[in-house]
């Protein structure tokens, strides 16, 4: 099936399905939009884990058609977060890195949607400086046993799995001696505390660990490779459509309104032609095998821009009613984590800077 038909075919999909009540679209669907059965619903027609081998539950296609289904599934405001994390980026490490043993027992659970996962990077003195994290990982017999303490795990309370990036040596570079680890939410050892943010309790976490265990086969990748493991995992979180769709529930109404601001919603339209041509490009290099860290970290770097734009011309522009008070609540509340989850704006512009310093080098 060609990418268009892949898109027209989740069009339709979820137009059937907002209809029937099944969804309200909402902004920031792929973080705080979290619908279990809606997740094992895109499972079930072959939606989550798209890009890996059908051996493990996967459907053998493209970052380019991911692009287009994740594209149609945040156009639609659909609640995408149960699944999301997994799918963009735990799904992919596991299947590049994972042992076989991992892959059989997570690709498949992902891709039906029984297996969600939160990120367990962010601590409490680590957040833009990773290098920086102290969550241990002691070696034991036949495995691992993590202990230390990792902070804004969206949706941890909820998740079956958490990636957790710890220390496993003090190598001589602070880079050196991490690694990435698999982890059972429900193991002995691991405490989930959520914490309440601007809306009462949201989808952040803490999560405290005790010398939990985990197996050797649950070790993503090489002991010691984590840092650059890690970094190349970030163009998976930072690159795609997410980045730039967040509040496109919001465009929507501003594309419909009638007397809507012409020359605003013309603006704003030319931004995204751009931002979307740099989304489709990263996922064509994903395609190619590269980890596009820099063009990735562009996109989200103009993306989350682009988005907090849309939700000031929908506040200023766009006749006020229930309908919308509740969809601009949404995005108002969400909007000042735009720029600092995934890596803050003033990170990413070192990265972009660094890059782009090499090259012209
Ligand atoms: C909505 C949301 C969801 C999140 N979800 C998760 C999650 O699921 N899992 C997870 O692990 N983490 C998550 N995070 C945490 C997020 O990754 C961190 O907030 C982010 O990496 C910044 O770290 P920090 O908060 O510790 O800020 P700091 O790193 O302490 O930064 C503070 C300020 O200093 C600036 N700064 C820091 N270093 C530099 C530098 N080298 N040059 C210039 N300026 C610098 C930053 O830009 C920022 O303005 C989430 C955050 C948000 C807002």
């Amino acid at each position: 099936m060609s990418a268009a038909a892949l898109r027209a075919e989740v069009r339709a999909q979820l137009d059937e399905w907002r209809a029937a009540g099944i969804f309200t679209p909402r902004s920031d669907s792929w973080l705080v939009g979290y619908d279990e059965d809606f997740s094992r619903r895109l499972g079930a027609r072959g939606w989550i884990g798209l890009t890996w081998s059908p051996e493990y539950g996967g459907h053998g296609r493209g970052f380019v058609d991911r692009f287009v289904l994740t594209e149609e599934l945040l156009r639609a405001g659909a609640p995408v977060a149960a699944h999301w994390i997994a799918d963009r980026q735990i799904g992919p490490a596991i299947a590049r890195l994972g042992t076989g043993a991992l892959r059989r027992e997570l690709l498949p659970a992902i891709a039906a949607g029984e297996a969600r996962f939160c990120l367990g990077m962010s601590e409490p003195d680590a957040g833009s400086d990773l290098a920086s994290v102290r969550t241990r990982a002691r070696r034991v017999d036949g495995g691992w046993l993590l202990a230390g303490q990792k902070v804004w795990s969206s949706n941890a309370h909820r998740a079956t799995h958490a990636y957790v990036l710890a220390r496993t040596s003090d190598g001589e570079r602070r880079h050196d001696g991490l690694s990435e680890f698999v982890l059972d939410v429900t193991a002995p050892g691991v405490t989930v505390r959520r914490i309440p943010d601007l809306r009462g309790p949201g989808h952040f976490c803490e999560i405290f660990l005790d010398d939990a265990f985990v197996p050797d086969a649950w070790v993503l990748g090489g002991i010691g490779a984590g840092w650059a493991q890690v970094t190349e995992q970030l163009a998976f979180e930072r690159g795609g459509p997410e980045r730039v769709l967040s509040t496109y529930p919001l465009l929507r109404r501003l594309l419909d309104t009638a007397a809507g601001p012409v020359g605003r919603v013309g603006e704003l339209v030319a931004r995204l032609v751009a931002l979307r041509r740099l989304a489709w490009q990263v996922a064509v290099r994903m395609d190619a095998g590269e980890a596009p860290v820099a063009a990735a970290a562009t996109l989200k770097l103009l993306g989350n821009r682009f988005e907090v734009d849309v939700i000031e011309a929908a506040r200023e522009t766009l006749p006020s009613d229930e309908d919308l008070r509740a969809a601009l609540d949404d995005a108002v509340l969400a909007a000042p984590g735009f720029s600092l989850r995934g890596g803050t704006t003033e990170v990413l512009s070192v990265v972009v800077g660094r890059e782009a310093m090499r090259e012209a080098r």
